[in-house]
């Protein structure tokens, strides 16, 4: 180990990068402390840590606001095909570092904070995660914005602005806390927001059908305030735009009706409009049906596409008489990609915008709908599937459940004429399930409204799982394909459904049991310094890319058929980790490009779980042949890790034993000598290292960049550019 360098030796190290240009950094000090002085209203006697954050992260932005406005000016003069990435979920994490990158100011920045006596990392470590998302689907909304940004795509995200994002986790005496996510408490520095651009967004009322047309009337209107933040491409001086809509209760919310409770009622009330935008629901793969979860799913909607039209009306080609007197050629200048189910509300929502106030006939208005619309379906776990009431619909949204129920009546209409006398194939195509609660089928709505349907991963093509509500082709779905691959099984469906209930309770069991064994294990006389089992507490955006680089195993151990694709595989593999893995998910194609000899795989594959579910998984054949098994669970239903309550972990293990879904013993033996083969390797260097090079050679194909130009070029119809726009004079 070398000795730690003096401050000076570390900046002598700076300024010999060369990259930090002598300018620049006088610049970056002179902006810096202009709004320390100007922005935060502080000197240097009084600024706290969060003011030189602020101070620096406004110096960074101002070299936005040039490349932002040009990129706008430049779309405008353009007016390229636009493609609008619609999500619930963006989990953008920070801001400020990837700015610097994408910018290349970071040497820049760090050289001007040293002079003036900070520490960059320290004030980096001050800014809140931006955490609207749970996990993938939202990293994925993410990774693809920064990737339609740098290769030049006229791209958009819109979404809601949470108030509150993701909880924040506590580990108390082993056990989950969760805290309110108060990430705008302070301010965010990056966001803009556009009262100017604010839209009405309707709900509930009843249906008129006149002479005229169709009349959605006696609504509450709820409006959308919009905050815009940037999205840097890589160098390549594109700034597009995240759209997020925040709900404001309009000036006369229940006033208008005055026997409600008066005037002060009336403005406390306003909070409950308002609550629409308040908190993002803490659900990964799971769906709860709340009616505050569908009144963000249209809000979103909603809101993005009267912004959609108007901006397609003012580009320059919306703007030809041709083109306003019919909006047939909306599809050749928008892509509406759905991320995921939970926008799937664009749909009909288009519908009603083209029929009933466009006045266009509805077989037109299915044309552009379906010819605009892309849906990206992220699981096959039936308990995550969105499946709403249709009760609820005819409350808040009941026009649009007409035109659903329109939508459905012409498509089973199709399907009889294709299937004549297959009954029950109408039954499992339906857009609306039967049932003691009638319900749409969301996926449905999305799959024959769309005109491209894609997996995240390619373990769902000829997938011939029964569990598995569709199949399909990656891209380029054609109406008689999914006509023909198409499978639902209910029965499944609503068993399972029950069962989920109980699921975070078995969430939070499982902590306290990873708890309560770092405790006997961390503290054992034996083992306790070798061998340490930790926690990490509070998983997000900024903790993954600390930990992602540091590890060396990556354990991707799903049991096959049940994780869609997996995206942590994905970045551990990129930063040098190797993989021990079942055949699920993307690790199929892992195990594909970097060759399978370079991953530890292991397990069942997708037909040896359809086999062993055909002969019927019994938990208990392996407790009782398997003896380091029988020793674990006895050990742990008896109170070995929890010796202040003995039978604090017996339902978790009877869970293991009679109703595990996951079947997860059936994968143990081969999953603990896959252990050991990995354990072999890690004492040979050599060869471990050559492993992990394959594996960062081949994950090329995991490149956002390279899915987002397969999605361009396969679903919008758009060609990527690696060109750079002409760079703005920046401040200075
Ligand atoms: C990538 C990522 C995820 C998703 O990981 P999976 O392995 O795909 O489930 C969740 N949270 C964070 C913070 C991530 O970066």
């Amino acid at each position: 180990m070398s000795k730690p360098l003096t401050d000076q030796e570390k900046r002598k190290q700076i300024s010999v990068r060369g990259l930090a240009g002598v300018e620049n950094v006088s610049d970056l000090k002179t902006n810096f402390n202009r709004h320390l002085h100007f922005t935060l209203v502080k000197d240097r006697n009084v600024a706290t840590k969060r003011d030189y954050y602020f101070a620096l992260a406004n110096t960074v932005r101002d070299h936005l606001v040039g490349r932002w406005i040009r990129t706008q000016q430049h779309y405008y003069e353009k007016d390229p095909k636009r493609v609008y990435y619609l999500s619930l979920e963006f989990y953008m994490g920070r801001t400020l570092q990837n700015t610097m990158v994408n910018l290349a100011l970071e040497n820049a920045c760090d050289e001007a904070t040293y002079q003036l006596g900070l520490d960059m990392e320290e004030l980096q470590d001050i800014e809140e995660d931006a955490g609207l998302g749970n996990g993938g689907l939202g990293r994925l909304a993410a990774c693809f914005l920064d990737s339609m940004a740098s290769l030049g795509l006229a791209a958009y995200g819109y979404g809601i602005r949470y108030e509150f994002g993701i909880f924040n986790q506590k580990i108390v005496s082993g056990w989950q806390v969760e805290e309110a996510d108060d990430w705008l408490r302070y301010g965010n520095p990056w966001e803009k927001a556009r009262p100017e651009y604010m839209r009405p967004v309707h709900f509930y009322g009843r249906v008129e059908h006149t002479p005229e047309g169709v009349k959605w009337v006696d609504t509450q209107v709820v409006l959308a305030l919009p905050y815009d933040t940037p999205v840097p491409g890589y160098r390549n001086n594109i700034v597009n735009t995240m759209r997020l809509w925040s709900a404001k209760a309009p000036c006369d919310f229940n006033l208008k009706d005055f026997n409600v409770g008066g005037y002060i009622q009336a403005v406390l009330d306003r909070n409950l409009a308002e609550n629409i935008s308040r908190v993002l629901y803490p659900n990964d793969n799971f769906f709860e049906g709340k009616e505050l979860r569908l009144k963000q799913e249209y809000f979103v909607v909603a809101a993005t596409l009267q912004d959609i039209i108007r901006r397609f009306k003012a580009s320059k080609f919306g703007s030809t008489e041709y083109v306003r007197l019919d909006l047939s050629t909306l599809p050749d200048k928008v892509a509406i990609q759905l991320n995921d189910t939970h926008p799937a509300l664009a749909i009909p929502e288009l519908m009603r915008i083209l029929v009933d106030v466009e006045k266009l006939t509805w077989e037109k208005s299915w044309d552009i709908v379906v010819r605009t619309c892309a849906y990206t379906n992220h699981t096959v776990l039936p308990e995550a599937l969105e499946r709403w009431p249709v009760d609820l619909f005819q409350n808040l949204l009941p026009r649009h459940l007409e035109i659903i129920y329109e939508i459905n009546r012409r498509h089973l209409e199709r399907i009889a004429k294709l299937y004549p006398g297959d009954h029950d194939r109408l039954r499992r195509m339906s857009l609306i399930e039967e049932g003691n609660v009638k319900k749409i089928n969301m996926a449905h709505l999305c799959i024959v409204g769309s005109h491209a349907v894609n997996g995240v991963a390619l373990i769902f093509i000829n997938n011939n799982n029964n569990n598995t509500l569709y199949l399909y082709s990656a891209f380029h779905r054609t109406q008689t394909l999914y006509v023909q691959q198409i499978k639902t099984d209910t029965k499944h469906l609503v068993q399972l459904m029950k069962m989920k209930k109980k699921c975070y309770h078995t969430a939070k069991m499982i902590i306290k049991l990873i708890t309560s064994i770092g405790d006997i294990v961390n503290n054992d006389p034996v083992v306790g310094d070798r061998l340490k089992v930790i926690f990490l507490e509070n998983y997000r955006v900024t903790l993954a890319e600390k930990v992602i680089p540091a590890a060396d195993l990556s354990e991707q151990i799903s049991t096959a058929g049940t994780e869609a694709s997996g995206t942590g595989n994905m970045k551990f593999m990129l930063n040098g980790a190797l993989t021990i893995g079942t055949m699920d998910g993307a690790n199929v194609e892992m195990a594909e490009e970097a060759g399978e000899e370079n991953l530890f795989i292991f397990g069942m594959r997708v037909p040896d779980v359809e086999a062993l579910d055909k002969k019927g998984y019994d938990a208990m054949s392996y407790y009782n042949r398997i003896p380091e098994l029988k020793q674990a669970m006895d050990q742990i239903s008896g109170g070995f890790f929890s010796p202040n309550q003995h039978d604090l972990f017996k339902d978790l293990v009877n869970m293991l034993m009679h109703h595990d879904r996951f079947k997860v013993f059936a994968d143990y033996e081969a999953y603990i000598k896959c252990q050991e083969k990995v354990s072999a390797l890690y004492k040979n260097p050599k060869e471990w290292t050559k492993m992990v090079i394959h594996n960062i050679a081949g994950c090329g194909k995991f490149s956002s960049d390279r899915t987002i130009t397969q999605y361009a070029r396969e679903i919008w119809g758009m060609e990527p550019s690696l060109e750079k726009i002409a760079a703005p004079d920046d401040i200075h």
